[in-house]
């Protein structure tokens, strides 16, 4: 591994040369399943056709003009995405934690419009937000904190999945906001369950605070619905969202009510790069790419059979623990920690990651068939079983 880049990641020894579909190849040519899309990223697979003719097209034509200037392409983006919300208006970044940056910022203005003196956030046990100071300080996770202190006031944790931990703060003046992942993915492929989501949503309307969903990981098509909330009856204030939405291509979006949509005015926010014309035209293909391939019916499909394999094979495994997730966002739990296991499915030719070191997670490419899923399912099971063999 090189030594003159950052030992941030510790990577595989692995590298890749060229990509089709849910397919990776590397230098030797051998091909790889990719059950985990760069984490969540390449939504349509490698080398999608409508990806790579939209990327040259525009590249010929323009990449950058700062936000200066009215963005066409930006502009086209966001109607899309809050025709497909509801929601008001639209902030574009570079990245899941950006987004929340810009949703954490807008959470504080109206806290101040209000006359708060200290607006603070809810944020959850588990929860992931990302790794600039204020959205670290947002994470539930004291492994990625640690020596990064100090960190910024206004945020206070409560347990995921218990709402009266919530509840408890309702006296608390400060709050303005609440952030949350419907299900929590670097955490562990937590779910929040319905009557803790729904109790969410009238305790932040009871107490004029804002429920702002991370859809960093969840949105884009990743559990069956474009956002994973539209499988609930209500809205959220705010929403982020990043990974699937540029197919591989950075950008994350947040994305307003009616209600907030005015907060932040001219001077209040920026971001240099943010929606610029190529990656906001990658980006809206993306998305008319699931909405007119049915791809969420696919992921709802493809998601419902990995999930009842992994069940069918390992529900009473004595090394696993749980089965759980959405779509085609899916863990498996194990009782103890696996780092070998990621190895042991890259020499069978499958990526997969872990989450929170005993999660084994999926994340594969929308676009994933019924025979892809088959192999994906097999192959982990079979490496599932080897493990049960050897305590
Ligand atoms: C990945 C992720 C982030 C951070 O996104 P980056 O693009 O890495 O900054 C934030 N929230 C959630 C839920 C994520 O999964």
């Amino acid at each position: 591994m090189s030594t003159s880049i950052m030992n941030t990641y510790g990577q595989k020894n692995l590298q890749f040369s060229q990509g089709e579909g849910v397919w990776l190849m590397d230098d030797a040519g051998r091909r790889y399943l990719d059950g985990i899309s760069g984490i969540g990223v390449n939504s349509l697979g490698h080398a999608h056709p409508n990806t790579t003719a939209v990327i040259n097209e525009q590249a010929c034509k323009l990449l950058h003009t700062s936000n200066l200037y009215h963005i066409t392409n930006q502009q086209a983006l966001a109607e899309k995405l809050t025709e497909i919300t509801g929601l008001a208006n639209c902030f574009f970044s570079n990245s899941g934690a950006e987004a929340n940056e810009a949703a954490i910022k807008l959470a504080r203005k109206y806290g101040a419009n209000k006359g708060i003196e200290k607006p603070t956030v809810i944020t959850f046990t588990g929860a992931f937000h990302g790794r600039t100071i204020a959205t670290l300080t947002a994470t539930g996770n004291e492994k990625l904190k640690d020596g990064f202190g100090p960190f910024p006031e206004g945020f206070i944790q409560c347990q995921y999945n218990d709402l009266a931990s919530v509840e408890a703060q309702s006296s608390n003046t400060d709050i303005v906001a609440v952030l949350i992942e419907t299900i929590q993915g670097e955490g562990g492929v937590n779910p929040a369950n319905d009557e803790f989501l729904n109790g969410l949503r009238e305790l932040c309307t009871a107490n004029d605070w804002l429920l702002m969903l991370d859809e960093v990981q969840t949105g884009n098509g990743r559990t069956g619905h474009y956002f994973s909330y539209q499988a609930y009856d209500w809205q959220p204030d705010v929403l982020t969202t990043a990974k699937g939405l540029g197919n591989g291509l950075p950008i994350g979006a947040c994305i307003a009510s009616d209600k907030v949509a005015d907060v932040l005015q001219p001077g209040s926010h920026g971001s240099t790069y943010g929606g610029n014309p190529l990656v906001t035209a990658v980006a809206l293909n993306t998305i008319n790419t699931i909405l007119n391939n049915n791809l969420l019916a696919n992921v709802q499909a493809m998601g419902n059979k990995l999930k009842n394999q992994l069940s069918d094979a390992l529900k009473d495994h004595p090394q696993v623990v749980d089965i759980r997730g959405k779509g085609l966002m899916i863990g498996v739990e194990l009782t103890k920690p696996c780092s070998d296991f990621i190895g042991r499915a890259i020499e069978k030719g499958v990526l997969i990651c872990l989450s929170r070191d005993k999660v084994i997670r999926f994340l594969p490419p929308l676009i994933i068939n019924e025979e892809e899923i088959d192999l994906l399912a097999r192959t982990i099971i079979t490496l599932i079983d080897g493990l049960g063999k050897e305590s």
